[in-house]
């Protein structure tokens, strides 16, 4: 069984974590950032964390994003550990408990977090 992935079209967020040293991270790669172990483990996240920072984008930095201005992008601390940039709620605040789901955002798939 493969975890979902949003980046591969896929309705969840996956993660890596190493067998040798316990490791967490997001990014896909094909060896621990840590100890170098070339055998990391995909796994499902469950889409719920904490929210760490929050931006609101007034100035959009693109043309087509502009016409979605203002936005909210979060960085959100994932119950397993990792963590990760996405769009958000505008409302959220730091601290606030969130709940992944997937939008469309500029005609490409991306996770949102909402208060849980
Ligand atoms: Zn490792």
């Amino acid at each position: 069984m493969s975890a979902l992935d949003w980046t591969k079209d896929g309705d969840g967020i996956a993660y890596q974590t190493c067998g040798n040293c316990k490791a967490v991270w997001y990014f896909h790669r094909n060896f621990c950032p840590e100890c170098g172990t070339s055998t990391p483990t995909t796994l499902q996240a469950s889409g719920r964390g904490t929210v760490h920072a929050r931006t609101l984008v007034a100035r959009a930095p693109t043309e087509e994003l502009r016409a979605h201005a203002p936005y909210l992008i979060v960085l959100v601390d994932a119950e397993e550990g990792f963590r990760l940039m996405a769009h958000g709620d505008p409302a959220l605040q730091i601290g606030d408990r969130v709940l992944a789901r997937f939008a469309q955002f500029a005609g490409r798939k991306i996770p949102y977090f909402d208060k849980s």
